[in-house]
């Protein structure tokens, strides 16, 4: 950004308080955000209360040696054992995960069984000589030896890393060989849209040059012959059978470390964010019960993928430590009809459902007839996450998924925070489409300026965390100076997620993308965000992604790449509709200069848009860096589509 402030554009007016149904089952009201008021304090007994602690901690958050702050540091717990061991007695034979696999085979999973095969693999990572701090690197897809294997390294002490399994073999090695794993678990091969990915063949050439690893254990999902290494790599099956059920969990220091996970790298060299174990389980117990409002009797799916941080906090940790019903799906939303998601959620009852603004588009792009093949009634809250939800997004699921009965909770937050950060509380917040509306309880958030000075209600600037929180990164793996430099100094004493945001009238807070996204048009700072949601806005618009490219009269101008929606054709009379359309909803200024249209955006493995690529494009610059996209063709699709129809406008 030039000058400090960011405009604020895109003015929303419709609210939608909570149902006076769901209010009166909640599991909060608004007297929770005094409750927290005392944040230290707070934090302290949500800890106490969510976790069974080995040494109960006495002490909250230390601030002494600040940014590197601890939580808890006296307290000593495991978290396997408070995933599974404490519930054997209560709800043994409650469900923990209905697990559907891409091809239709099914495996209901329950909270005993999970206890067993943790058990029996914590022993088998043991015997590879595995032990307490090692890290053990993993590469799956969605079933169920992912959450085993992450819960068998917590049990025994080991660091886990997971690697998304739709990332490449360079992507692996990078990310072994930074937490130097002494172990990769991975599988023989994973289902995608009816094809096997040979996981394990991708994995081999990894791992030619991950000097660290001694063992490479492979579940066998898809039988596909993949090559195995004799002496390095053993099959699970073999590696478990005969095994011992009972593995005595390792006691561990709250401020242990628990899990590396590396960013995605939207935006450039992965980061390996650390966690450690008693501020993580606080943070996430405590949100995932509040913010999903879990109840014993739920049926909850977190649609992610587990080799994100949604999923490590939103389908393992969380959920499970507070014994919740989960399911797992191993494919693709589309596969075998674009009504697969649906379909799950009437046959198993799913209650609550959390996913994120990409696959809505999506799910907006495809049209409304695949949901209402299904019945979805027994959903009784929504929720998103990952991107800025553009309020159209939002309301297409309120009322085509939710049927205008279930709240929306827009949660924003991100691997570095751990835990959800900004969200409604469902039974105490009115929302508005668009809006993640308030700090979760215990969490201090603000908009400030380049001064680092708050910014009044009504504009927007920076967002920022303004103390600590359990949940938070510790570190960047191996790289104390870089999580100081990237989070911590550019305001002192607060953290910079790296995200612009604004406030309304209400202090509502509002995300407005990434700041190295904002545009400078003729002095002015305009949020990728608002700009998108306005042309998301016309009925024709499914998905959009603005790019400030280099202009000589304004300094930017703003070039948009537009996806239909499902029968509508493109035209030039179009383009001048839309250009319009966005001039009389959020003003002249932010007018797009140029519109190109494309069947898909650029895209991150985790679904988000890459804007950056969109800009190399507009500015007729050589492709920057392709690798880390989930869709890399379409990119020269959309080059070569700018360059026809360069000169529109
Ligand atoms: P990298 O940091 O490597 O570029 P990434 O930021 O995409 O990758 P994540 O930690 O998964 O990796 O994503 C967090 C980011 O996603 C946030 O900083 C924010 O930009 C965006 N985000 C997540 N949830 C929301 C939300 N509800 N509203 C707006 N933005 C969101
Ligand atoms: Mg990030």
């Amino acid at each position: 950004m030039a000058d400090s402030t960011l405009e604020n554009l895109l003015q929303e007016e419709r609210v939608f308080p909570p149902p006076p149904e769901f209010v009166a089952q909640a599991n909060a009201g608004p007297e929770i955000y005094d409750e927290a008021r005392d944040w230290r304090s707070w934090w302290l007994e949500q800890a106490k209360e969510r976790i069974t602690w080995y040494r109960e901690p006495t002490v909250s958050v230390d601030e002494s040696n600040a940014p590197f702050y601890t939580w808890f540091a006296d307290g000593q717990l495991n978290l396997s054992y408070n995933c599974l061991d404490r519930h054997l007695e209560t709800r043994g034979d409650k469900v923990a995960y209905h697990w559907i696999g891409e091809p239709g085979d099914t495996r209901t999973i329950t909270y005993r069984d999970l206890y067993e095969e943790v058990g029996r693999f914590a022993n088998a990572l043991k015997g590879l000589g595995v032990s307490r701090g090692d890290r053990v690197a993993i590469y799956m897809g969605m079933i169920p030896e992912l959450p085993v294997a992450m819960l068998a390294c917590a049990r025994i002490g080991a660091v886990h890393s997971v690697v998304f399994g739709g990332f490449s073999s360079d992507a692996l090695s990078d990310r072994i060989n930074d937490a130097e794993a002494k172990v990769l678990i991975t599988q023989d091969g994973s289902w995608r849209r009816g094809t096997k990915v040979p996981l394990k063949e991708n994995a081999d050439v990894a791992l030619a040059s991950t000097p660290s690893i001694e063992h490479v254990v492979v579940v066998r999902r898809v039988d596909n012959g993949a090559p195995m290494t004799e002496g390095r790599d053993v099959w699970y099956h073999d590696l478990v059978d005969g095994q011992d059920v009972e593995c005595e969990p390792e006691v561990m220091d709250a401020e242990d470390m628990l899990y590396i996970l590396y960013t995605s790298g939207t935006t450039g060299k992965p980061k390996g964010i650390v966690h450690t174990q008693g501020g993580y389980l606080t943070g996430i117990t405590t949100t995932h019960h509040y913010v999903f409002d879990i109840k014993p009797d739920d049926v909850y799916w977190c649609a992610a993928d587990i080799g994100w941080v949604t999923g490590h906090s939103y389908i393992v940790y969380g959920p499970l430590a507070n014994g919740t019903t989960g399911v797992m799906y191993e494919g693709a939303p589309d596969f075998p009809d674009k009504d697969r998601l649906w379909s799950i959620i009437e046959e198993y009852g799913v209650t609550v459902f959390y996913t994120a603004p990409t696959a809505i588009r999506a799910f907006m792009k495809w049209g409304e007839e695949y949901p209402e093949r299904h019945d979805l009634s027994s959903l009784r809250l929504l929720g998103t996450v990952g991107e800025p939800i553009n309020p159209e997004a939002w309301m297409w699921y309120h009322e085509h998924i939710g049927h205008e009965r279930c709240p929306i909770v827009d949660t924003w937050w991100q691997t570095e925070t751990g835990a959800i950060m900004i969200t409604p509380i469902p039974g105490a917040v009115a929302t508005k489409p668009g809006s993640a509306t308030f700090p979760f309880p215990g969490i201090g958030a603000d908009v400030v300026d380049d001064d680092g000075n708050s910014v009044p209600l009504g504009g927007g600037g920076f967002l920022v965390l303004t103390h600590p929180w359990p949940s938070m990164l510790r570190t960047v793996y191996g790289d104390d100076q870089r999580y100081l430099d990237t989070y911590w100094s550019r305001f002192p004493g607060k953290y910079f997620p790296g995200d612009g945001a604004k406030r309304d009238a209400d202090g509502y807070f509002w995300l407005l993308g990434r700041v190295d996204d904002i545009m400078l048009v003729a002095g002015h700072n305009i949020s990728t965000t608002e700009v998108e949601s306005a042309l998301v806005s016309h009925p024709a618009v499914a998905e959009a992604a603005v790019v400030g490219r280099a202009d000589p009269v304004t300094g930017q101008a703003i070039a948009a790449f537009v996806t239909l929606r499902a029968g509508i054709v493109g035209d030039q009379d179009l383009i001048v509709e839309l250009r319009e359309h966005v001039a009389s909803s959020i003003g002249p200024i932010a007018r797009p200069k140029s519109i190109v249209f494309t069947h898909d955006l650029p895209k991150t493995r985790s679904g988000k848009i890459m804007r950056r690529l969109l800009k190399d494009i507009s500015e007729q610059r050589q492709l920057g860096d392709v690798t880390t996209l989930a869709n890399a063709d379409i990119v020269q699709e959309i080059a070569d589509m700018a360059a026809a129809s360069a000169g529109d406008e």
